[in-house]
Order: structure tokens, then sequence, then C-alpha cells
């Protein structure tokens, strides 16, 4: 059976009290039957503190960006190094924001996942095509050259370990959610391709995820498309009610 994620991305949002208050909620009312794994992508200045809250329990506690090289002259950076050493067990890599304001590319979305590895991090590749890419039938192949690119020179053993966020850059924070085929067909060609880069059994056990306005009231239904193993959540993961809602969703698989 493949793993099935549910990761909360924050992005630039909250203060200490609000995670505090997030976190007691999450764990009161955490669905202990719930086969999803849950993960909270926050701001680095929050990470050391939630990896304490979470102590004890099922939530792991991710980045949501970092550098590919361990130290040195790179201000205002984080490296790989220090996510590890403070108890951070994932990260999300090449998000469309982060290569749309950051200008990061498929190359160093690339070495970013390679630094993951080195340093026990689970990384969480977004691929997603644009609206424009979409209406000119460019969304399988863009997405194609988005996977190869993002999981060169890695091993067998490490894309088996790579979580894929399948998310259309039209759907996210849109209240636009693609259509079960849409995310269906393109989960589905991204699992193909991992098969071609690997082989099948690699390719049946990859986590791959959808996201782009995933919210309460469409999750079920996502969860139970063929290729979809979880989602990447951004406005409905800042409640903890709500996330909660979306975690319980895989008591009911
Ligand atoms: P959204 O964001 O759920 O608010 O659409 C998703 C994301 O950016 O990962």
């Amino acid at each position: 059976m493949r793993k099935k994620i549910i990761a909360g991305n924050w992005k630039m949002n909250k203060t200490l009290p609000e995670i505090k208050k997030f976190m007691e909620e999450l764990i009161q009312n955490y669905p202990e039957k719930s086969q999803i794994e849950a993960i909270v992508c926050a701001p680095f200045v929050y990470l050391a503190e939630l990896v304490k809250l979470a102590e004890g329990t099922p939530i792991k506690i991710a980045a949501q960006t970092m550098n590919d090289q361990n130290s040195g002259a790179f201000t205002g950076e984080v490296s790989p190094v220090m996510l590890n050493d403070i108890g951070v067990t994932h990260v999300v890599i090449g998000h469309s924001e982060r290569r749309e304001y950051y200008n990061e590319t498929d190359e160093t979305v690339n070495k970013k996942v390679q630094a993951a590895f080195t340093h026990n991090l689970t990384p969480i590749i977004c691929v997603g095509e644009s609206l424009e890419q979409r209406e000119a039938n460019e969304t399988l192949t863009h997405i194609e050259s988005q996977i190869k690119l993002g999981l060169a020179h890695l091993t067998d053993e490490q894309i088996k370990e790579t979580i894929i966020a399948y998310e259309p850059i039209w759907a996210i924070g849109t209240g636009k959610t693609a259509t079960h085929d849409q995310a269906n067909e393109v989960c589905g060609h991204i699992r193909s391709v991992v098969g071609e880069l690997t082989n099948d059994s690699i390719k049946e056990l990859i986590t791959i995820q959808y996201g782009g306005s995933v919210n309460p009231s469409n999750i079920v239904e996502l969860l139970q498309t063929e290729h979809i193993d979880g989602a990447l959540v951004g406005g409905a993961s800042l409640e903890a009610d709500s996330f909660n809602q979306l975690i319980k969703a895989g008591v009911q698989l």
C-alpha cells in the first residue's frame, strides 16, 4: 500500500501564540485511526518550536525551502544541516511561489533535492503547469520535464522516498480545484515517468500528492482518486480544525 500524506503549507503566516494554539488543538483532536501521515510545513523561525510541540505525536515538521549548501557565506539562508540538526524531517522544494518569486529552476530544485537526501531530509518536490501551458496542451510534457530534471542523479531508493506534489499553478489559492480526471491524468503520468526512471515496483510505491485549493469538502474524493496519495494544502491548513478534518478524511479510506 502507498503511504498517504497530507502536508499543510502555512507559507508566510502565523505568530508564535498562533502556532502553539494550532498544535494544541491539532494534537487534542488528532484522529488515531487515520492512515494519513500529517506534515506541517512552517516558516523557518518556528521550526524548532514546532519540533518540540510535535514530540511524541505522529505529526512531522517540514521546512518550506532551504539552501543546497551545508554552510558558508549565504546571508539569510538556511542549510539542510541546520534543518536536520533541529529535528526537521521533510522539506518542500520548488513550490511554484519559489519558482516564480525567487528564480528557482528545475536545476536548483535538483541540487536541493540531492542535498536533502544527503542530510536525511525527505523532499516534497512541487511540479505544476500554468494556465497558459494547460491551454496550449503542454501540461504533460512540461510536468515530465520537471520530474526528469528534478529527480536527476538520484538513486532508485531515493526516488522511492521522494514525495511529489502535483500543483497546477492556476489552482493554487484560487478556489479552482483541478477535476479528478485532470489531476488523475497528470498524477498517473508522473507515476509512469517515475517508472521509466526506475522500475515498476517504485512506480507503484511513490507518494504523489495533489495540491491546489484542497479543502475538507473535496479531500475524500481526491484521496479516492487512483493516482493521488494525499495533498499539499495551503489555505485550508491554517486552522487546526480544518487541517484535522483533512486528516480525518483518511479514517474513511
Ligand atoms: P492552496 O495552496 O491550498 O491555498 O491552494 C496550495 C499550495 O500552495 O501548496
